[in-house]
């Protein structure tokens, strides 16, 4: 293999690199010696000509993904390893457990020291999801290295990455099963069952993120009425159903998720299910519903994908907070998210606050919430913790 080309960054730029984080921006080079290709290694060193780490090049914002910062060898071993490790983390806790969870993420981009790679996996399939070119191309290996360290449990590997790879590249592959078909789809979380569909559904397929979150609201389900706001296939509905909930309403505006909602609380509950599915707007059904609920989630998709919008989701996180806040019956339960990289946990909360204090209700903080242990968050890069959520207790 020929010798990585090397990346200088301008002075100064070295700073974050030397603190571990694990981007290069096209802003912070001084000077390319050589002309990489997308996906290529690259060598990083700074002004002074110190080494700093080895990555994936590709052309955009961030230009550099950091794979070490050590001056090793990056070959198939490296990759290989990575993945034994990320195995390894998740058998620690129990995962899979064919009796309770068999859905869970096995590896998070920079959270497990593979950045740019998702891989999600669903009872036997893998959902792969590329995020950087240089990962893509070692798609091939990434295959050899699950098989090999899950051989008895894998059925299907699934790429899903046309639309989360630049165009430029990714309009050469399509979506498709590297190994295997689309045969199981039936999955288990926490006991519950679920049906998914990893094609056509979002992200993988299911928000595996919430497991933990989910599980916690089937504790305060009991005797309750809940609405599920942006419920998509009706995760936190199960839950609170399970939990003995009086009442589940589950919202969402797209109707190919109510009719999977409706599904998976058929196959948990068959005809005790107590459920409605509403495929319609959650602002509008909100602002129609007072106090016919008591006990809520809100869970609406990333409203800043980017900081130049940051104010516009605050305001939307503030508006439906307070809506809810306002509208919740005594002693109504809240769980509020924001999965947007771009709202802190600090930003979040204010709004929140903001929100409680427009209603002038009494609103406690009865737990902080954020992403489960299968989506860890490496501690230099903050970026990485997307998720968080509060309980709110409303007098
Ligand atoms: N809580 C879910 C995940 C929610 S993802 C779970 O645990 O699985 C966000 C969902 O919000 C998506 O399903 C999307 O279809 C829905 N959505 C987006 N905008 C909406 C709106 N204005 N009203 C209702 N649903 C909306």
């Amino acid at each position: 293999m020929k010798d990585p080309v090397r990346i200088v960054l301008r002075s100064g730029k070295d700073q974050s690199l030397r603190r571990y984080h694990p981007w290069v921006f096209s802003g912070a080079i001084k000077k390319i010696y050589g002309e990489p290709a997308d996906g290529d290694l690259v060598k990083v060193y700074s002004n002074q000509d110190e080494f700093l780490g080895i990555g994936h090049y590709q052309d955009g914002s961030i230009a550099v993904r950091i794979l070490t910062f050590r001056e090793e060898n990056i070959h198939e071993e490296f990759y290989l390893e990575r993945i034994r490790e990320a195995v390894l983390a998740r058998a620690q806790i129990g995962l899979p457990d064919d009796r309770g969870t068999n859905v869970f993420r096995l590896v998070n981009a920079e959270g497990d020291g593979l950045p740019g790679l998702i891989m999600d996996y669903y009872n036997g399939t893998f959902v792969l999801q590329f995020h950087s070119i240089g990962m893509h191309r070692h798609r091939e290996l990434l295959v050899k290295g699950v098989q090999e360290a899950l051989k008895n449990r894998l059925t299907a590997i699934y790429d899903k990455s046309a639309a989360t790879l630049p165009s430029r590249y990714a309009n050469k592959y399509k979506n498709e099963y590297l190994f295997g078909g689309p045969e199981q789809t039936l999955v288990l979380e926490n006991g519950n069952q679920f049906q998914i569909n990893w094609e056509k559904g979002q992200k993988t397929g299911f928000f595996i993120d919430q497991r933990e979150n989910r599980k916690l609201l089937g504790e305060y389900s009991a005797g309750r009425k809940v609405l599920n706001l942006f419920g998509y296939t009706g995760g936190f509905s199960v839950y609170a159903r399970r939990g003995g909930a009086e009442l589940v309403h589950t919202v969402d505006s797209s109707s190919h998720a109510i009719d999977m909602a409706n599904q998976n609380m058929k196959l948990n509950f068959k005809e005790e299910a107590r459920h409605e599915g509403i495929s319609a707007d959650a602002f509008e059904f909100l602002a129609e519903h007072n106090e016919a609920y008591d006990l809520m989630v809100l869970d609406p998709p990333a409203f800043a994908k980017h900081h130049h919008v940051l104010n516009n989701a605050l305001q939307g996180y503030k508006r439906l907070n307070a809506r809810a806040i306002e509208s919740i019956g005594p002693g109504g339960v809240i769980f509020t998210f924001s999965c947007s990289q771009a709202v802190s946990r600090e930003h979040f909360r204010k709004t929140v606050f903001v929100a409680a204090a427009n209603t002038g209700r009494r609103v406690r903080i009865l737990h902080q919430l954020g992403q489960p242990m299968d989506h860890p968050v490496s501690i230099y890069h903050p970026e990485g913790e997307y998720l968080k959520g509060l309980v709110l207790l409303v007098d």
